[in-house]
């Protein structure tokens, strides 16, 4: 990864009077219909400002450590650094990131199953102390390099396994080795670590297991002679207000049982697409269209328009921004572009796929949309967890142009919340933008 001096500058564009995101948006498709129709992703930075008080308004006894891999992007990083949460890193270059956007080590957990050794070694001289832990070699690699380690245990979920196929965190029974053997080798244990997937259908049963069995090894580490005091509820939220209400009933009176505040145990969870999967929409171009046929039950319809069916190509898929869709998550149906709207146009069952030519470059299938044209542009939005990353060499846009943008009263607010963009970073001008 490339470091923050090898960027060029980030541009935040403030919005003035009364100009809109679509406005931005439209802005840029008008400049890019000129140039080569590439795609590009606008964020607005007020969105992270929003779902951190809707954070802090439902769930105010959970700290939020916001892991680095879900979005680095230097300008979301900030931002998030000055609200104050803290930052869940899984290698080097991500706790680099975190340091240099003044994040204290101490409000830094390395988290990962399998930690390469120099990493391990450069949260020892960062003085990064939060390390996860799940299983002995892994114990052994941190007690030998890292003399200050403060460990979290991950522990296993039955909501978990059943969403990854690997086994992931350590079982009850393991975890009382792994006490007995950070005993031995004079490694401290403060706490437990276990996440669960957003996709798990009852959030009251996996939270009662999880924060059970979390119990049970506080207990099990109290006995040894440890003095725990950190739980961590991991991610899985999506970046719904409905959907954090529901994980705060289910959780909430499970920590009053479990870990009442009187237990004096810190309660920390990582929400990384809850915080950033609103704040950030992509725009595609529609560069090729077939026109498919149905015949297989022609005899049932009539000459309707039912049994034709689109299928567009588009100028990014799965080896580009839509790379969560080969693990597995589906993606909403994006919104047209508006100067090819008119009221009442049909909608066509639509398919879209990404320019690759491959099998699996398919992005949505079967949604509903007005007839297009090649050179139409789509908007997805809720794209800002999993897609902004460097590491997706494949495609053959390399990294998308970002556009970052605030309004003018979001940034005002932002400003109050202790967030100082201009001033604070090097990497990030702010411009005006009016109409
Ligand atoms: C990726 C990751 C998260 C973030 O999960 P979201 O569902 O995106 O919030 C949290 N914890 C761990 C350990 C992770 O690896």
């Amino acid at each position: 990864m490339k470091g923050l001096a090898d960027k060029p500058n980030d541009i935040v564009e403030l919005l003035e009077g009364g100009v809109t995101l679509e406005d931005v948006i439209d802005g840029h498709i008008y400049e890019q219909a000129l140039v080569e129709k590439s795609a590009f992703v606008v964020g607005d930075l007020g969105a992270l400002m929003r779902q951190h008080a809707c954070w802090q308004s439902i769930v105010p006894q959970l700290q939020p450590y916001y892991p680095v891999k879900c979005n680095s992007s230097p300008v979301v990083l900030q931002v998030l650094a000055s609200l104050g949460l803290g930052f869940v890193c899984t290698n080097k270059a991500e706790m680099n990131l975190a340091l240099d956007h003044g994040v204290s080590p101490e409000n830094i957990i390395l988290s990962g199953v399998c930690k390469q050794l120099a990493h391990i070694k450069h949260a020892a001289k960062n003085n990064i102390q939060y390390l996860v832990c799940e299983n002995e070699a892994e114990l052994a690699k941190i007690s030998r390099l890292h003399h200050s380690a403060k460990l979290l245990l991950q522990l296993t979920t039955d909501a978990h396994a059943a969403e990854t196929s690997m086994a992931f965190g350590s079982s009850l029974k393991s975890c009382r080795h792994l006490l007995e053997v950070a005993k031995d080798q004079g490694v401290q244990v403060v706490g437990v670590t276990f996440t669960i997937p957003s996709s798990c259908s009852d959030l009251q049963q996996a939270y009662t297991h999880a924060l059970s069995d979390a119990r049970c090894v506080f207990d099990m580490g109290v006995d040894l002679g440890f003095n725990l005091n950190i739980l961590d509820i991991g991610g899985g939220f999506t970046g719904s207000e409905f959907q954090l209400r529901q994980v705060e009933s289910a959780v909430r009176p499970l920590l009053d049982a479990y870990f009442p505040p009187l237990s004096g145990v810190q309660v920390l969870a990582q929400p990384g697409t809850f915080y950033v999967a609103s704040a950030f929409s992509l725009a595609v171009n529609v560069i090729g269209k077939k026109m498919v046929t149905c015949h297989w039950d022609s005899l049932t319809q009539g000459d309707n328009n039912e049994d034709t069916e689109f299928l567009y190509y588009m100028n990014e898929g799965v080896y580009g921004p839509f790379s969560c869709k080969l693990l597995g998550n589906s993606i909403a149906a994006p919104s047209v572009h508006k100067h090819v709207l008119c009221a009442e146009e049909t909608a066509y069952p639509s398919s879209l796929c990404g320019p690759s030519l491959d099998d699996l470059d398919q992005v949505v299938e079967r949604c509903l949309l007005p007839e297009l044209s090649v050179g139409d542009w789509l908007l997805f939005s809720n794209m800002g967890a999993y897609s902004l990353e460097e590491s997706i060499c494949l495609s053959d846009s390399h990294q998308l142009p970002i556009y970052y943008t605030v309004s003018t009263s979001d940034w005002y607010e932002m400003q109050e919340a202790g967030v100082a963009l201009d001033s604070t970073m090097k990497n990030v001008s702010m411009v005006h933008y009016s109409a």
